[in-house]
């Protein structure tokens, strides 16, 4: 009856005439209302099979993922499979670590694997005691013979960069240290939580989370129905939001963990437990190594997350602005050359013309990370070149691919089977272009610049220290806009804490650099941040004496 009547009403309202019960004030308002709420209806029905589409994923994933996520093999699974060992070398010693349950997961093991693990053992184990770590890992160690015996290491360079001798009883780092156990040492007491909880986002930080995530999927509506203000608030509001951190983790992790805990009798708990932990990238988003491990496939508009952990925590993070060790240099050589590593074309010459560098950072992400970098990397077993990759099984490449055609399509394409053909070629490309420059901006002024592009020092904290930039340490805007990537040398230095806590970290941070007399390099904001990036790109567009 219902709907009979609503259809009398839209037919009656469409004709212009008057409404018998007086209450339409007009003929087309209340048409659009009824079609406005329409479309929330298909709205709803979307977006309850897009969840049930990802709850059958899920399962599916759950019952044969170990068929395919190679990288995701538990210790169990290893022992049927003897030629999947996991072996690496920390600290100049080998070790078979195939069948330690590593509390991380097995995905973040996996990255040491045929590599020198030294550098990610040192930064993503700030809360743990040296004599525990030491203990845990004299289990597992083997000759070296037997290291090469059962694989061939992946970079035969790979021969370490820093000097870790003493680092143990070094100052700076034995300093540094203190201060951030120190003070999330208070934290966990007060709170009655482990110190890795407490490293974690608070409730104040997942609130904001969820307010940005609301105001993102808020605007999806109506930047799908074509709408021209949200072609330029919806990309924005995707970075702010992205670069909080929220990649659509909380409902979907939420889902995650129903799936998962649904038979436990502590799945309460559990639930809101893993959706208060952050950044499954650097392993610290979840206590549960799945969780970390799935998330960012969900969000994967910056790269694949299986690429992203090669290019920025295998060898962005660990070797920072090192020539052949760090991708970030070599992203696109042929275009920009931002370190002095990078042999001079004469195409350099013109590469700070602001029109240029707007083009560059405009397909930056896309273009070069999402899908030229990627590819490359699958087809020559090395990203950008400079850090090695274990060639993919072939299930393995199927789900790859299927991963970035999904990209490409939600991304680019969705748009020409919606709209006509010049509002869709706007639609598949204005977005993503901003989206990218808001990456660029955000990422490329933290690292390259005359002070940090060339710094080095064979002493890793150090390292992490005078080869990152903070800006606008005491402005809120640059702090939400970069997510807190503007507190870039505390991020470098503790990876795994949450970047909520980073500005309560700086100024003791800030304080023992400058005691041991390391330089920390801070601009007021982002323009004087930007001026010093762009001067740096352009001493790099000189070419360099023979
Ligand atoms: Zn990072």
């Amino acid at each position: 009856m219902w709907n009979s009547s609503s259809a009398c009403d839209l037919d009656y309202c469409e004709q212009g005439e008057q409404d018998p019960m007086g209450v339409l004030p007009s003929s087309a308002v209340p048409l659009a209302e009824v079609s406005a709420s329409m479309a929330t209806s298909s709205d709803v029905i979307h977006v309850c099979v897009a969840l049930s589409v990802l709850y059958g994923l899920v399962r599916v994933i759950q019952r044969y993922g170990a068929y395919v996520f190679n990288e995701a093999l538990t210790p169990e699974q290893r022992k049927d499979r003897p030629d999947d060992r996991l072996v690496t070398r920390i600290h100049g010693a080998y070790y078979d670590l195939s069948s330690f349950h590593h509390p991380g997961g097995p995905i973040a093991v996996s990255l040491i694997h045929r590599r020198d693990g030294t550098a990610l053992f040192e930064s993503h184990h700030p809360f743990v005691s040296r004599g525990m770590l030491t203990k845990i890992l004299s289990k597992y160690e083997i000759s070296k013979k037997a290291y090469l015996d059962g694989c061939t290491p992946l970079d035969p360079r790979d021969t370490g960069y820093y000097d870790w001798e003493g680092i143990d009883e070094d100052a700076f780092a034995q300093e540094l240290r203190g201060h951030v156990n120190d003070y999330f040492r208070g934290i966990a007491k007060r709170k009655g939580i482990t110190l890795n909880q407490a490293a974690k986002a608070t409730p104040a930080r997942w609130a904001l989370i969820i307010s940005l995530m609301a105001c993102f999927f808020g605007t999806l509506p109506s930047f799908i129905n074509g709408n021209w203000l949200f072609l330029f608030m919806s990309p924005v509001l995707a970075w702010v939001t992205a670069v909080n951190y929220v990649r659509s983790s909380v409902c979907v992790s939420l889902l995650y963990t129903i799936v998962h805990y649904s038979n436990s009798s502590s799945a309460p708990t559990r639930i809101i437990e893993t959706v208060q932990w952050h950044d499954g990238l650097h392993f610290s988003l979840s206590t549960d190594w799945r969780v970390n491990a799935w998330l960012p496939y969900l969000f994967p508009y910056y790269s694949s997350p299986w690429l992203w952990y090669h290019e920025h925590v295998i060898g962005h993070h660990a070797y920072p602005n090192v020539a052949h060790k760090d991708p970030d240099l070599a992203h696109a050589p042929q275009l920009m050359r931002e370190h002095g590593s990078i042999k001079w074309k004469p195409t350099h010459a013109s590469q700070a013309r602001w029109h240029r560098v707007l083009l560059v950072w405009s397909v930056a992400l896309g273009i070069g990370l999402s899908l030229l970098n990627d590819a490359k990397a699958n087809l020559k077993s090395s990203y950008n070149n400079v850090v090695p990759y274990s060639s993919l099984s072939r299930p393995r490449v199927i789900a790859h691919v299927l991963g970035r055609c999904v990209y490409v399509y939600m991304l680019h394409l969705w748009p020409f089977f919606t709209m006509p053909l010049w509002k869709a070629l706007i639609w598949a490309t204005v977005p993503g272009a901003m989206l990218s420059v808001c990456f660029m901006l955000n990422t490329q002024i933290n690292h390259l610049s005359e002070a940090c592009a060339h710094a080095s020092s064979p002493n890793f904290y150090k390292h992490q220290a005078v080869t990152a930039q903070n800006f606008g340490n005491d402005n809120l805007f640059c702090y939400y806009f970069s997510g807190g990537l503007n507190y870039q040398i505390e991020h470098h230095l503790f990876p795994t804490v949450n970047h909520c806590h980073l500005p309560a970290l700086s100024p003791g941070i800030k304080r023992i650099c400058h005691k041991h007399g390391v330089p920390y390099n801070h601009a007021t904001g982002y323009c004087e941040a930007f001026a010093a990036h762009f001067a740096h790109t352009k001493s790099m567009s000189v070419k360099p004496p023979c």
